[in-house]
Formats: structure tokens, sequence, C-alpha cells
């Protein structure tokens, strides 16, 4: 059976507000990413602009809304105004955004209408990684009208530049660095989903950690009351199930008043402490220990038939009683009394505690440091 050996302690960043920082940071780089995209974007604009392909004013004005974008979401962002809003990363603006300048420049220039309808497809795929369905049904309406009113307006020129080595080039060039925006989402998809996953499993670990913390008794750290008594009542349907015998020992300190009087409370505590430590090094693993009140503790001893759990108790109680106590209490001996009962099919807990008590009962009259067995 385990015993925590230290402290535990659970992880302080599952505690406080740890992840906020590290949400905050990584909003800080998917925003890097926007600018990133926004300024490949415009460098490409510039480029056809450069080549003669479109006027120049227009990789101005998308360079300086999208550098005006970017800026306000990063300052939202160090700022944290983006956490009043329900969705922090803000994916509904900025694909709303993003989607209306595309439109604008196939308007403004549908001799590059081809790829800037092609970055729909890229702002698309961001919106699948945060998007419910209403969302994306919303955007989706936007894509639909917003590509109707273009096509309506612009739809007759609308051109992928191939006039030109050059625009060939730049075509190429500005498709592929498009298929490739659109790998990263799905790359990011995957950090998400990773992520995800690894955030549920510690999760589950520090679930665990709290049951463990909850079922153990803070002074000795052997299980507590309630965790020992669900342990018995699991025994008890098991046997009564399958037949197998059990037996169940009350345990109490002897003279432990004395120990408190003479010791001092902390001598005592220490006491207590070092007889579960005792106890646990000494028991069976498959046994069951707790701390059944004050000095008295249960034993559940698993599979075991009378005789051979008062064979355990006895060798419990010698080593107990050999235990060298002297760094605790100089001048005074730690023994124990045990009350043993074998489970009878049919009896409840309550009856099979009532038993072991009775023999401890005994046990204690009898002149102490003993184990006396409740005979049929
Ligand atoms: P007996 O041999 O008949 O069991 O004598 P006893 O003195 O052990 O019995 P009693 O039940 O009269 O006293 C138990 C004492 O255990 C009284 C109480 O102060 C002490 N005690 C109970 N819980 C704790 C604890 O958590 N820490 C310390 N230091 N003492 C405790
Ligand atoms: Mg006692
Ligand atoms: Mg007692």
């Amino acid at each position: 059976m385990e015993m925590l050996q230290a402290e535990e302690k659970l992880d302080p960043a599952l505690l406080t507000g740890g992840s906020q920082d590290r949400a905050r940071r990584r909003r800080r780089r998917w925003i890097s990413a926007t600018a990133a995209s926004y300024g490949v974007d415009s460098l490409f604009l510039a480029l056809f602009a450069a080549a003669a392909t479109i006027p120049a004013a227009i990789p101005v004005c998308y360079g300086i809304a999208a550098a005006v974008l970017c800026a306000s979401t990063y300052l939202a962002n160090a700022k944290g105004w983006n956490l009043r809003w329900r969705d922090p990363n803000l994916t509904e603006p900025l694909i709303l955004v993003a989607i209306v300048l595309q439109l604008c420049v196939v308007v403004a220039a549908p001799q590059v209408a081809f790829p800037f309808l092609a970055n729909l497809f890229t702002v698309f795929a961001f919106g699948m990684l945060w998007l419910t369905l209403r969302n994306a049904v919303a955007m989706w309406s936007l894509g639909v009208f917003g590509t109707g009113i273009v096509f309506y307006l612009a739809g007759g020129r609308f051109a992928a530049p191939t006039g030109s080595g050059l625009e060939v080039f730049l075509m190429w060039a500005y498709f592929s660095l498009i298929l490739g925006r659109c790998l990263l989402v799905s790359v990011a998809a995957n950090e998400t989903r990773m992520r995800l996953s690894e955030s549920r499993r510690q999760l589950a670990d520090t679930l665990e950690q709290v049951q463990r913390l909850a079922s153990r008794d803070e002074l000795t750290r052997s299980l507590n009351r309630r965790s020992v008594l669900a342990a018995l009542e699991r025994e008890r349907s098991r046997a009564e199930r399958s037949g197998t015998p059990f037996c169940v020992a009350m345990i109490d300190l002897d003279h432990f008043k004395r120990v408190n009087d003479s010791y001092g409370h902390a001598a005592g505590d220490a006491v207590l402490r070092a007889f579960a430590a005792a106890v646990h090094d000494t028991m069976r693993m498959t046994d069951i220990f707790g701390r059944y009140g004050g000095e008295e503790f249960l034993m559940i001893l698993v599979g075991a038939a009378q005789e051979a759990a008062l064979e355990a108790v006895e060798r419990i109680r010698a080593t107990v009683a050999a235990h060298d106590w002297r760094a605790i209490v100089p001048d005074a001996k730690v023994t124990m009394s045990a009350g043993l009962a074998g489970f009878r099919k049919g009896e409840s807990v309550e009856k099979l505690l009532q038993r072991a008590d009775r023999a401890l009962y005994e046990a204690k009259h009898g002149g102490r440091n003993r184990t006396i067995l409740d005979q049929p």
C-alpha cells in the first residue's frame, strides 16, 4: 500500500491564474504571424505595382490598413481589452476585417483578383480553428454577400496577371506562399489539439492528486476515517459476493494520554506519525490501514482468515513494542492494543466494528500491549 513520502503540493500554476499569461503570449505570437502574413500581401502588392500591373496607391492603402489593424490588435492584447470579449482571440472581428480587406483589393485591383480571392480560403481556414458553427455561418454569409458584390462590380475584369515573365514569377511565388500559409494554419490547428490533450492529461493528474490528498489523514498520512470506512464497505461487499475472508483490527495506542501529559501534544503527534510509519513499513502491501480517530486506527486484512490475520497484527504489535521511541519520548514505552474480528457472511460493517471494538476493550482490560481475537 502506498504512503505519501513527502508533503505533496499541487502545481501552483494550476491554482493561480498562471495560464492567463501563457494565453496572452500565445495571442501575441498569433498577432505577429498575422502581421507577417499581411506584410507578405503588402509586399506582393508592392511588387505588382513595381511591375506596373496595379496602381501604387493600392499597396500603400493595404499596408496602412493592415498596420492599423495589427497595431490595434496588439494594443488590445497588451492592455487586456480583448478579455472583455467572449472570444479574447478576437477571431470574428479579425476575420471580418480580413475578408473586407481582400474584397477591397479584388475590386480596386481586379488585375490581381485571382490570388486575393484565394486568400479568402486561408482566412476561412484560420476561422476553422476557433469559430463556432453559428459564427462560421455568419462569416460564410459575409463571404457569400461580399463576393456576390465584387463579382457583380468587377467580375468581368478579374485576372491572374501573367503578361510578362516577372508577373508569371510573382504569381507563382505569391501562390506558393498562399499554399504555405494554408498549411501553417493546419499546423497551428494540430498544435492546439496537442496542447488541449496535454492540458486534459494535466487536469486528470491534478484530479488524481486532489483525490489522493482528500483521502489521507493530514497528521499520519495514512487513510482518513472516511476512506478507510469506504474501503471496509468495499471489502464487505466483495467478501459477500466471493466468499473470500477478511478481518478488521481496531488498534489503539496504550496510555497515550500519558505521552501527551508528560511530553506535550507535539511529541504525541510525533509518536502518532512514527507509529503510522512503522505500521506501513510492517504491514502487507495489500492490507489497508487508516486513522479511525484520535489515537485509534483501523486495519483491514484483505483475504486473511482469522489465524493469518492474528499473526499479522501480532507482528505489527511486536514491531511497535520493539521500536526505539527514545528520540521522541526518552523515558516512555509506546505500545498498542488490538481487537481483531473476522468478517461473518451477512454481517454489517457496524456489527463487525462493534465486535472488533469489544475485543479491543478486552485487550485493554487484559493488560494492554496485546491482540485479542473476537471468538465466535
Ligand atoms: P488507553 O490505553 O486506555 O487507550 O489509554 P489512553 O490514554 O490512550 O486513552 P484515552 O482515550 O483516555 O486517551 C487518548 C488520548 O489521545 C487523549 C487525547 O488527548 C490523545 N489524542 C487524540 N488524538 C490526538 C492527536 O491527534 N494528537 C495528540 N498528540 N494526541 C491525541
Ligand atoms: Mg489509547
Ligand atoms: Mg482511544
